[in-house]
């Protein structure tokens, strides 16, 4: 078949093999272009592994350190008349290459909240690395399953205590407008905090622990965004904010059990299938893109994971905040980047927005998550949706 994106709203609903392959490809090509990491991890456990920060991560451990690699995602396989998922195709593009490159990975296709991936995820290190010594918590999810009672949670993108009503963008139209966001309820906050807080991320660490497949000097990561005053009303002081809270009280409850050293480590804003789906989120980083490609301070997920690894998690001297978190997230919060963004922000209009900010950008890189718009790939050739993966 001829792949071309079927953009709707926010998401894209299909995705390109070969363009998702050359996107893995361009990332471990970046990797292996850094000095190597010294002290890295051996035997790693990515939870959200397909895509975005998780996917990054996984490629800076598999190619950085030359660590064993295990990923946990849920993606939706490909059949002879539907593409895959992207992440899909990006998990089956790393695999084949760290093959090629005599490294271990495997991955485990299924509901990461679930006890049941959990145990089979545990067996799979007991059966082929013993232990892990680096376990990553990258996921992002609308809703989760409580395991143990079977109740479905969803989280909700809403201000907390008053509406709040600010600039975005509409990214089909590509309109400029007001958009109002009423309040969350207390339901809706504590939904949204089962979900994206850090109960499962507990309970990953409690499993693998209560198994014998940590190892004496384990570290855990998750990540978080906090972000300043434009996007404070929709992210930090909201729903998801209260959310990604819980994973400092996480930190520190896993850290206390012995379990693993736990921080929270605090990312840029960038273009992923989650990101994008967040109000007013699109316009921001459409303005950050601007002012940080201008500054040179701009990066990708695999530029702020190979910092995240050697001046973080794997430095003898790794910049924490005062709650104990690595920040990767200082070019973005400059006081003089934020100012260059907030001064742009009341100017931005249909007519001015590929002007002022690097929506095209913005753009491009939302494609590419899909793997569309990547260079050397033809997109007019026929195409096989069908690559095959060994998944359990
Ligand atoms: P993403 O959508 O690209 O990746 C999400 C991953 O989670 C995918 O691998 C997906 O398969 C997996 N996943 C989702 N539900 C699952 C389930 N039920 N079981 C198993 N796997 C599941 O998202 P991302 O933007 O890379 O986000 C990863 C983390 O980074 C999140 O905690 C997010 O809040 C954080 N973060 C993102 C940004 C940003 O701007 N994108 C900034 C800072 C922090």
């Amino acid at each position: 078949m001829i792949i071309q994106p079927k953009v709707r709203g926010f998401i894209c609903t299909n995705a390109h093999p070969q363009g998702c392959a050359a996107n893995v490809h361009e990332q471990i090509d970046y990797i292996k272009s850094q000095p190597a990491i010294t002290g890295g991890p051996k035997k790693v456990l990515v939870v959200g592994a397909s895509t975005g920060y998780g996917l990054a991560s996984r490629i800076t451990a598999a190619f950085g350190c030359g660590a064993s690699t295990l990923g946990v995602f849920f993606e939706k396989p490909p059949t002879e008349k539907r593409t895959a998922s992207a992440g899909y195709y990006n998990a089956a593009a790393f695999e084949a290459e760290a093959h090629a490159a005599g490294l271990y990975a495997r991955s485990i296709n299924g509901d990461a909240f679930s006890d049941e991936v959990k145990a089979r995820t545990i067996e799979m290190i007991r059966e082929d690395l013993g232990e892990v010594d680096l376990v990553i918590y990258s996921l992002a999810s609308p809703r989760r399953t409580d395991p143990k009672t079977g109740q479905l949670y969803s989280s909700v993108l809403k201000p907390i205590g008053k509406p709040y009503t600010s600039r975005n963008l509409n990214t089909d139209k590509l309109e400029i407008g007001d958009i109002t966001l009423e309040p969350a309820s207390e339901e809706e906050i504590a939904s949204t905090v089962k979900v994206m807080g850090g109960e499962d991320w507990e309970l990953w660490l409690r499993a693998l622990s209560d198994a014998g497949v940590l190892s004496d000097n384990c570290k855990t990561v998750a990540y978080t965004y906090i972000g300043d005053k434009l996007t404070r009303s929709v992210y930090g002081d909201a729903t998801i904010g209260k959310a990604k809270e819980d994973l400092d009280r996480a930190a520190r409850t896993i850290s206390a059990s012995g379990e693993a050293d736990a921080h929270v480590a605090v990312l840029k804003a960038l273009v992923t299938q989650s990101s994008s789906a967040i109000p007013v989120m699109p316009l921001y980083i459409s303005l950050a893109y601007k002012v940080m490609k201008e500054e040179g301070t701009h990066e990708g997920c695999i530029e702020q994971l190979y910092r995240l690894y050697t001046e973080g998690l794997y430095s003898d001297n790794p910049q924490l905040d005062s709650d104990n978190r690595y920040r990767m997230d200082e070019w973005e919060l400059r006081r003089e980047t934020q100012a260059k963004i907030e001064a742009l922000w009341p100017q931005v209009n249909n007519e001015n927005l590929f002007q002022l900010t690097d929506h095209r950008g913005y753009q491009a890189d939302f494609l590419k998550l899909f793997g569309f718009g990547v260079d050397g790939v033809d997109y007019a050739a026929d195409t096989s949706p069908l690559v095959p993966a060994d998944f359990a």
